[in-house]
């Protein structure tokens, strides 16, 4: 099967939004995603202007034997929306937010990336949680978890998620809350885009403020096994305003730091404080008792340029991979495998973050995602221009990861890159493996919706 231009011109024709072909003006720029090495080409691109738009293409799809892939952000780190030959369901038209402040609700349409949910709740010193770069988009984020700097006080993105609007692979519309599909809510919040398109996402909103503070200490990474130690230690009692963050890699050309750490191996210890800063400042002598840094960056900054400020040095058209682990324990052992990600030019950052506070109050059986009582998430992560790099630096990121998977309890679904099946199996565990099949047979039986990280419905005999 496959479908001829005509038809293509056809469904172009029932969409409010628009279909793109090759050769077409935009083709180009709207099938590129965060990671430059995806350079895949659809067989078209429809570009939904409304969940009808997105009932339509999926009917379409299915009609002409298509792959489908639904794009929001696209920044699954493969680009896994985006297949040759395939209909790529472009949802960026869709990108409304909508506030109501009396009653702490966001409604945001499937397409809308996290910068537009944080400005249009900010106005009213409000917001939910949401990743750490604005151009993400909030449908794979929010469906695979959603970790963020408000989790701890608030919840991971899909707890603060009340309803869902989803087109079904069959091209109808559903609701899913806690009362209506209460099934597909629990499997929606974590499970990924397995079970349909999200045409539209209902958010808790909180009374976060507007304010936030930064604080980092800078070691050479052979001096920081200790500090990182102490760091780790602080975890358990820390605020839940805070999130604490660990970093190594090559310095840029930052102006925190001082010229001659420039272009150098560090590594850092912090957190991240949304609140009142001066509150967030009685953290600090903790962090300082941790040993002497080579540099220090204590820096107040509003809440919108927390959420943007990582946008420039994580943008488009640099080739990326990454691999990720959860950790509920991070032994001193982890510690100095975290400092040690390898010599030579192909040496791959790494990060770490807490969770715990409010991602680990909402019991596991609730939601779709697991891993509630992880510790630290770690993602190591590789960026480069040069495609002769390719299988260097991809080679480099996956020898690190794999120093660290002895101290691992799993993955997080939203930072799985290449490991098919065996990631899926680490981002769940086997009886939340099985309800999520269950729903994927009740939903996608089909599995139209394969080109996540996805959990097949169970096998079918052969008519
Ligand atoms: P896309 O590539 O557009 O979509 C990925 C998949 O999500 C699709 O294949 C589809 O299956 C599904 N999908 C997307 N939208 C919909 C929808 N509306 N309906 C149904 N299915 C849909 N994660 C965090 O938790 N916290 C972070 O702070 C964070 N920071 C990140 C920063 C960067 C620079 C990057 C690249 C990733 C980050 N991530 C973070 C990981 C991120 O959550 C995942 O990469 C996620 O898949 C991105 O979603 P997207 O919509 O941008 O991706």
């Amino acid at each position: 099967m496959g479908a001829s231009r005509t038809d293509m011109a056809t469904l172009g024709r029932d969409l409010a939004g628009q279909v793109l072909l090759p050769g077409d003006d935009g083709y180009d720029r709207r099938r590129r995603v965060w990671n430059a090495m995806v350079d895949r080409r659809p067989a078209l691109i429809a570009r939904c202007a409304h969940r009808d738009d997105v009932a339509a293409a999926v009917r379409f799809g299915r009609d002409h034997g298509l792959e489908i892939g639904v794009l929001c952000g696209g920044h699954s780190v493969l680009g896994l929306p985006v297949s040759d030959g395939g209909l790529l369901i472009d949802l960026s038209l869709m990108d409304a937010v909508r506030v109501d402040p009396p009653s702490r609700r966001a409604w945001v349409q499937g397409g809308a990336p996290l910068g537009a949910l944080d400005r249009a709740t900010q106005r009213f010193g409000l917001a939910t949680t949401a990743g750490n770069v604005s151009h993400t988009g909030v449908g794979g984020l929010t469906l695979g978890g959603g970790m963020g700097w408000l989790a701890r006080q608030y919840g991971l993105a899909c707890d603060n998620v009340v309803s869902f609007e989803m087109v079904t692979a069959d091209g109808d519309v559903v609701r899913a809350d806690a009362e209506e599909n209460a099934d597909l809510f629990w499997g929606l919040r974590g499970g990924g885009g397995n079970f349909g398109v999200v045409t539209e996402f209902g958010f808790r909103l909180h009374e976060s403020g507007t304010r936030a503070l930064l604080a980092d200490l800078y070691f050479d990474p052979e001096d920081a096994a200790a500090p990182m130690g102490g760091w780790r230690d602080l975890i358990a009692d820390a605020p839940r305003r805070a999130t604490l963050t660990a970093w190594t890699g090559i310095a840029g050309d930052w102006p925190h730091l001082p010229s001659e750490l420039h272009d150098r191996p560090l590594a850092s210890v912090g957190y991240v404080w949304v609140g009142d800063p001066e509150e967030g400042r009685r953290l600090l002598p903790a962090l300082r008792d941790l040993g002497s840094p080579v540099a220090e960056r204590v820096q107040e900054l509003p809440y919108l340029d927390l959420q943007t400020m990582d946008d420039t040095v994580e943008g488009h058209a640099l080739r990326r991979y990454w691999k990720g682990h959860y950790f509920t324990g991070f032994p001193d052992d982890a510690v100095r495998a975290f400092l040690a990600p390898g010599d030579g030019p192909f040496r791959p950052a790494a990060s770490l973050q807490s969770y715990g506070g409010a991602i680990a109050d909402v019991a596991d059986e609730e939601t779709a995602f697991s891993h509630r009582g992880a510790l630290v998430e770690f993602v190591a992560s590789q960026r480069w221009s040069d495609p002769a790099e390719d299988a260097g630096r991809m080679a480099a990121a996956r020898r690190y990861g794999a120093s660290l998977e002895p101290y691992a309890t799993g993955a997080y679904v939203n930072a799985l890159t290449d490991e098919g099946e065996t990631g899926v199996r680490r981002a769940y565990p086997a009886e939340k493996l099985a309800r999520l099949t269950a729903l994927k047979d009740r939903y996608d039986p089909d599995n139209v919706f394969h080109l996540n990280h996805n959990i097949p419905p169970t096998a079918r005999a052969e008519p």
